[in-house]
């Protein structure tokens, strides 16, 4: 089976030509990234050293814990923590490619540094409505697994297969695999098993990358599942979907670091005929509350996101944020629910 091409040809040449006349390139991904963010930047910036190119990785803030593991993650610049260096950083990069995101707010405090620099901008993404103005190579494949998937496919199609390394391909696979739950949901095209098969060429172990994402759990975390799982889940809409709150104290109890939230939100849809899982947490940088959905089959979290809570996302997996307390968020969660009860059958 080949692979289809991605880019046509013309913006096969553009991006060629646009990588070759840059010395300095940086690779950014959006706010709290998740695998596939940090995924796609280091597998890029992989490829990309293998060209000669000079290649920093600035993410507006940390990863989790449990993605510290990959190769090459000691390496990226965190913007929150260095502002001063990071802007320099950005300010004098040749390119700047902006991946798995395409709205500039999703770089939150780092977007005005990125949208003033006079580098050309090249995004990668596979999000819904992208926001043309933020590169002058704007990528968007929203059929797409992932960003890595983008990133791999156009790796492939620049060439550069042969010459990206075990770790480059550790990266990407890891993307693939956490945008998709292992595999478990938008992963049926295909040409992912296509992609799979030539990454594990590069002779990794897939399994082990299974088990260093998903089995890392401290005990307060696993602890902190039991708790919500029982005392906290409300349902709606006739067990159709549910919603649950996770407060800041709540998160001292358990300890809680970076990531022990990630999962959660899934958990729900475990329940047979549910359709929607709605988690509502307070964030514990700033002021809001932040939001996430997830669905089964055509239910649109990502329009519920948009008209509800200031976000938007995937069909199925979708995010956003609300600037007022819990209990009001809570409230806005059961009048989306209830707007929606139609399509939730
Ligand atoms: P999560 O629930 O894992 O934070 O986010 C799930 C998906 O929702 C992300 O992959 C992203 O596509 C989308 N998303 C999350 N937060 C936001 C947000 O604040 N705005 C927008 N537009 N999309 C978001
Ligand atoms: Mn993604």
């Amino acid at each position: 089976m080949e692979l289809s091409p991605l880019l046509s040809g013309n913006q096969l040449s553009s991006l060629m030509q646009t990588i070759r006349q840059s010395k300095r390139i940086v690779i950014c991904a959006h706010r709290s990234p998740d695998g596939d963010a940090v995924g796609s930047s280091l597998g890029l910036a992989d490829y990309l050293q293998t060209l000669g190119k000079q290649v920093q990785v600035v993410l507006p803030n940390p990863f989790p814990d449990f993605l510290r593991w990959m190769p090459g993650s000691h390496l990226v610049q965190f913007y929150i923590h260095h502002e001063r260096q990071a802007t320099r950083i950005i300010d004098q990069a040749d390119l700047i490619v902006c991946l798995d995101f395409s709205q500039p707010g999703r770089l939150q405090e780092m977007s005005v540094a990125v949208q003033r620099a006079k580098a050309e901008k090249v995004v990668i993404d596979h999000h819904l409505d992208p926001d043309l103005k933020l590169g002058s190579q704007v990528y968007c494949f929203p059929n797409l697994s992932s960003t890595c998937e983008a990133v791999f496919r156009i790796i492939c199609q620049l060439g550069g297969f042969d010459s990206l390394s075990k770790a480059g391909a550790i990266c990407l696979y890891t993307g693939m695999m956490t945008d998709t739950g292992g595999f478990t949901y938008n992963s049926s095209r295909p040409e992912i098993f296509e992609i799979i098969s030539m990454l594990l060429t590069k002779g990794f172990d897939k399994d082990k990358i299974y088990r260093n994402v998903f089995h890392v759990f401290s005990i307060d975390r696993l602890r902190l599942t039991g708790y919500i799982l029982y005392e906290k889940l409300l349902f709606f809409a006739q067990g159709k979907a549910s919603v649950f709150t996770l407060s800041r104290e709540e998160m001292q109890r358990f300890h809680f670091i970076r990531g022990d939230a990630e999962g959660l939100v899934n958990m729900p849809l475990q329940v047979k005929g549910m359709r929607l899982s709605i988690s509502l947490r307070e964030d514990t940088e700033r002021d809001v509350v932040r939001v996430s959905l997830r669905s089964t089959d055509d239910f649109p979290c990502n329009r519920m996101a948009e008209e509800f809570f200031n976000g938007g996302g995937h069909l199925n997996a979708s995010g956003g944020e609300l600037p007022f307390p819990l209990s009001e968020a809570v409230k806005t969660a059961e009048r989306a629910i209830e707007a929606y009860r139609e399509m939730l059958g």
